[in-house]
């Protein structure tokens, strides 16, 4: 066993510059190998106090910045980052432990959505009206909310974070971010950068830590104004009820169970390849991913068949090798989370048609791998169906018609993503009026556009990331009437 040096961190940015928090080391794993090589304190009550006074100091100057100048300024910081981007990759799959090839997609996604808002800022418009009674007219003036608390998960630290602070920031408000404590590394380099590109002191600051001890903190500080949250609903359902002291305003992106419709007029092998692509990207720790598939009997043998023999050949290994292409699971507890969810199904019924535990290569053995499975026909009532899997597992369902199929996807308590695959246009569009759902793709899957509003129904959220709707969820409007003179 090779023994790694173990770097430690100060655990916050705040006012421009790092600051050391006070609390208990907390490891950061690299998941490949299962072996920890770093260390950062997480952030006490006293440190989340002193990262959102920061916040609040330097809000009266960044919001009476013209909305044009805070987008160059941001404009500058993210690409400053961007040069920078070869030194965050490998970060990040060092301690999440995906692809390179993943981890590059995610950070150039990231910032392309700080550049999205940057573009957007010249474009934000009010609302007048001229004629509300005679020499009456309305103004509808926007403001934002002050100091926002961004917290959010480790699947995907950079781009989560990234949809919460562009449009924040954008809109004028100032930023607290906590990411994972497992995953605290990529978030606290980026808030570095983005400050040697430029962005004033105080503007975006962090501070790692757990949920339990800094998450907590940061969403009862009195001057928090907004928590912008993505992760589970458990968490969210808390931090919901948490911010009703205080009228605090939130938005969370919490879970999902999406379900995937094939058709029998289907393009089968684009189905399947998207079914393949969609549950086992990022090793299955998605929020959007395809997560329940439900195929018309008459294509279903091939649908199977085709999905299966895909994962099987998907090449497992570990995030920095070169090939790789699932990388391991986040985490130990990850792992057993879906292993339980994968043996509880099968002692239920349902065929496992492939993996169904760890690969036996030697060489993943310390890693937290999981080998691409498949399960097809569990009970509804099993585990998969149920409950939101978060991991490289497919359950796949024979049905009837669209009708049986629109029933099933619907008989679930998230309403994240959905998607349905046909070439009947009648049928896409019934399908994408009628599953309760915040995205329906039609022959396509899981990727989000910066245009678009994103957000889930049921218990899969509350408010819209992404779009011109997210700065409605980072200001307040005034209406103005103005009563001209006799
Ligand atoms: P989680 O446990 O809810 O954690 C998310 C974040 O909240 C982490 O930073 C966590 O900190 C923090 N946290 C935990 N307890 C807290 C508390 N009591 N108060 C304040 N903050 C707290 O989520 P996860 O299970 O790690 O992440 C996966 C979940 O995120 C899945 O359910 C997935 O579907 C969801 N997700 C949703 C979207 C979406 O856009 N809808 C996107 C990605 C992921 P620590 O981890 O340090 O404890
Ligand atoms: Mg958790």
């Amino acid at each position: 066993m090779s023994t790694q040096t173990i770097q430690t961190y100060a655990g916050g940015f705040f006012d421009g510059r790092e600051h050391t928090n006070g609390g208990d080391p907390l490891p950061v794993t690299d998941p490949g190998i299962g072996q920890v090589f770093a260390e950062v304190p997480g952030g006490t009550e006293a440190d989340v106090d002193a990262a959102v006074r920061s916040a609040a100091r330097a809000f009266p100057d960044w919001s009476a910045l013209a909305v044009r100048e805070r987008g160059e300024i941001l404009g500058r910081a993210a690409r400053h980052a961007e040069q920078h981007l070869d030194e965050l990759v490998p970060l990040l799959t060092r301690e999440q432990g995906k692809t390179l090839r993943d981890s590059r997609i995610e950070v150039t996604k990231a910032l392309d959505t700080l550049m999205h808002y940057v573009g957007l800022s010249r474009a934000l418009r009010g609302a007048h009206t001229p004629n509300l009674d005679p020499g009456v007219e309305g103004i509808v003036l926007r403001r934002p909310l002050g100091v926002v608390a961004a917290i959010v998960p480790w699947n995907f630290p950079t781009t989560l974070l990234c949809n919460k602070v562009a449009p924040a920031l954008v809109a004028g408000n100032t930023v607290v971010a906590k990411p994972a404590g497992t995953t605290p590394l990529t978030t606290l380099r980026l808030a570095e950068l983005l400050a040697d590109g430029g962005l004033p002191p105080g503007v975006f600051n962090v501070v790692t830590g757990s949920g339990s001890v800094t998450g907590t903190a940061l969403v009862k500080h009195p001057q928090v104004r907004k928590i912008a949250f993505t992760g589970s609903t458990p968490v969210g359902e808390r931090i919901m009820a948490l911010a009703a002291r205080g009228t605090k305003r939130v938005t969370l992106e919490l879970g999902g169970s999406d379900p995937m419709i094939i058709c029998d007029d289907a393009d089968l092998a684009a189905a399947a390849s998207a079914a393949s692509m969609g549950r086992f990207y990022n090793c299955g720790q998605a929020c959007l991913a395809i997560k329940r598939v439900y195929v018309f009997e008459p294509v279903a043998d091939e649908v199977i068949e085709s999905i299966t023999s895909k994962a099987k050949r998907l090449k497992v290994g570990r995030g920095d090798v070169e090939g790789s292409q699932m990388g391991p699971m986040h985490s130990a507890g990850q792992r057993r989370e879906l292993s339980g969810q994968v043996e509880r199904t099968l002692a239920l019924g349902g065929t496992l048609t492939t993996g169904g535990g760890p690969p036996d290569d030697p060489e993943l053995a310390d890693g937290f791998f999981y080998s691409p499975t498949v399960i097809v026909d569990p009970p509804h009532d099993s585990p998969m169906a149920t409950e939101e899997v978060f991991g490289p597992a497919l359950p796949i369902w024979r049905v009837e018609d669209l009708a049986e199929a629109i029933e099933r996807a619907n008989a679930s308590q998230f309403g994240l993503g959905s998607s349905v695959w046909t070439r009947d246009l009648h049928r896409a569009r019934q399908a994408a009026e009628q599953i309760e759902a915040g995205y329906t793709w039609i022959n396509s899957r899981t990727k989000v556009y910066d245009e678009l509003p994103f957000g889930g129904w049921k218990s899969s959220g509350y408010g819209k990331e992404h779009g011109e709707e997210a700065f409605s969820y980072y200001t307040e409007t005034k209406s103005v009437v103005v009563t001209s003179g006799p």
